[in-house]
């Protein structure tokens, strides 16, 4: 029997390659939490008496993320946690995702905040992409998705007063970030990326993201071993290739080469130390439309919205 290095007692049934060690399960689930609680104090993510709501999609990331706080919110002694949903409309994926996500905040005892696309703009997704496909625009399902389900995040979360976001973007999310900036010729947005969002915009309620120090395989482990329920299925529009070529491509190097994913880390991480006091502040704007923060005349959800 192979012994845990942490504890030296119990039976390893993990190999954590890139560090060498083997673990049992309990050393495994607590290694998960203290790295996130490491995180979470390394960039100083919340004060203690933080309103914080977590994105929770449904799948296993968010859950686990939600279930991770949940366990340490010891730490935050008045930070009071709460969960918040986008129902986006995709039939026969969300709703199950947002019904698994509301019986884990039962579980927990947390409570849950709802909003759906067709409350907010007045189409479901699936309504959307009906429009898209009419229209031939040639923006996909992902670009409308990504664009209103952030909007939604913040809208949502500021009409229950928390001054926090939470979300559940793991290591694997930030490196592909990080080489499709490079990729799309868009190197420094690096600095605007990472685990806090710092510049206080007025109407932005900032986020953070306690996972992007774990690996997706390794949260996919703890929620299993958690018995955590949650949505396993691809949403039907899942496509965006270019960033699943990167996924396969750092998955090959890192079963190749164990701590290729953490170099590509820590290097993301010394970039934007050294480029963010050179980029210049960008100020926001008020949208002509709908009088929400913008970089521009008129916001991403307007121009979008108009497309339709
Ligand atoms: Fe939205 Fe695309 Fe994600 Fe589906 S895969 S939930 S359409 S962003
Ligand atoms: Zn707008």
């Amino acid at each position: 029997m192979v012994k845990c290095t942490i504890c030296g007692v119990r039976e390893a049934f993990f190999a954590r390659l890139y560090s060498g060690e083997r673990l049992c399960v309990k050393c495994f689930i607590e290694s998960i939490e203290n790295k996130v609680r490491a995180t979470i104090a390394k960039h100083k993510m919340f004060e203690f008496n933080d309103r914080i709501a977590v994105a929770v999609s449904g799948g296993k990331d968010s859950l686990s993320l939600l279930h991770i706080l949940a366990r340490i919110e010891r730490d935050f002694p008045r930070a009071s946690l709460c969960a918040i949903t986008v129902d986006e409309g995709i039939e026969g994926y969300r709703d199950e995702a947002v019904e698994i996500a509301s019986e884990n905040c039962r579980g927990l005892g947390v409570e849950h905040h709802i909003l759906s696309f067709k409350d907010l703009y007045g189409y479901s997704l699936d309504e959307i992409v009906e429009r898209i496909r009419r229209c031939r625009s040639g923006l996909t399902p992902c670009s409308y998705c990504g664009v209103l389900r952030r909007r939604a995040i913040n809208l949502l979360a500021r009409k229950i007063g928390a001054t926090k976001i939470a979300t559940a973007h793991n290591l694997d999310d930030e490196i592909q970030t990080f080489i499709l900036n490079i990729v799309h010729g868009d190197p420094l947005r690096v600095a605007r990326t990472g685990p806090t969002f710092d510049e206080e915009e007025p109407g932005l309620i900032p986020r953070v993201k306690p996972l992007c120090e774990v690996l997706e395989k390794e949260i996919t482990l703890y929620a299993y071993l958690r018995g955590i329920r949650f949505q396993e299925n691809p949403c039907p529009y899942a496509g965006e290739a270019l960033r699943n070529d990167v996924r396969n491509m750092l998955n090959r190097l890192e079963e190749k080469h164990p701590g290729t994913k953490y170099t590509v880390y820590r290097s993301a991480e010394r970039i934007r130390e050294m480029i963010r006091g050179s980029i210049p502040r960008i100020t926001l704007n008020q949208c002509r439309i709908c009088g929400e923060p913008t970089v521009g005349e008129i916001c991403q959800v307007c121009q979008l919205l108009q497309k339709i």
